[in-house]
């Protein structure tokens, strides 16, 4: 690794080692995205045992879980995984991964009302709504008895993200270690450590496009290399590029 990237890598652990120091509750917040794997790498360094969770929800590609369970082997992070679901997917159970399955009452009469209304999907005309339901709220139960949290944001993933600290305040702290890095120092560093990327950043679609900002399937797209990372997210509504809210929200 050059000397700027040894630099950010220094940077980031100090971050995280003086949160580690300060805070008793801690936890690495995982999707099993490019910038959450250099994050837990990062983090586990600085704390080998640091507690991992993520946020799952019943729309993300099957290759998320797979990969999960693979780096969870791998790196052996113990990861729990949040989700509101009625049971829990075939290949979590069948790795033994943790699994808090959250009610799906609201989510699923929520549904039932847009698909009445609208004569489709949440995701397609409520897209707020939908995360709303599977993310922020798994992650407000995932943060609760937590002092802080540290994820793998960045601000050059898009026009939405420009504007975060390292260090913010929303009901706990949370810590963005890696909000510094660029796309290319993300994935440079993960090549570094001999870390395999999720699969669907291997895809190159006939166009160019590559899948460089993932999430749930249905709102996931590829995007040109000139574009903002997250403009292949929730494309089409008018959410696009943006948050799915738990980086927004006050979780506690
Ligand atoms: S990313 Fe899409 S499918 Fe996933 S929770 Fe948000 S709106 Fe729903």
């Amino acid at each position: 690794m050059y000397k700027k990237m040894l630099d950010k890598v220094a940077h980031s652990k100090k971050i995280i080692a003086d949160v580690v120091r300060t805070c008793r509750r801690i936890a690495v917040a995982c999707s099993f995205g490019k910038d959450s794997m250099a994050t837990v790498l990062l983090a586990r360094e600085v704390h080998p045992s640091i507690n991992v969770f993520s946020i799952m929800t019943v729309f993300k590609p099957k290759e998320t879980f797979e990969y999960l369970v693979r780096m969870n082997k791998l790196l052996n992070l113990n990861v729990k995984v949040y989700m509101v679901a009625s049971e829990v997917p075939q290949v979590l159970k069948e790795n033994g991964i943790e699994v808090k399955l959250l009610p799906t009452e609201r989510f699923e009469r929520e549904c039932t009302e847009v698909e009445t209304v609208y004569g489709k999907k949440i995701y397609e005309v409520e897209p707020d709504r939908c995360c709303e339901l599977l993310k922020v709220e798994p992650a407000k139960e995932a943060v609760k008895n937590l002092d802080a949290w540290i994820c793998g944001l960045r601000n050059t993933e898009g026009r939405t993200r420009k504007d975060y600290r390292e260090i913010e305040f929303r009901g706990l702290l949370k810590v963005n270690p890696i909000l510094n890095w660029t796309e290319d120092e993300v994935r440079a560093y993960l090549a570094a450590k001999g870390i395999e990327l999720h699969p669907w950043y291997n895809m190159v679609f006939p166009d160019g496009r590559r899948i460089r900002s993932l999430g749930c399937e249905p709102c996931t797209v590829p995007v040109y290399d000139w574009q903002d990372e997250r403009e292949g997210r929730w494309e089409g509504t008018s959410k696009c590029g943006g948050e799915c809210g738990i980086h927004t929200r006050r979780l506690k």
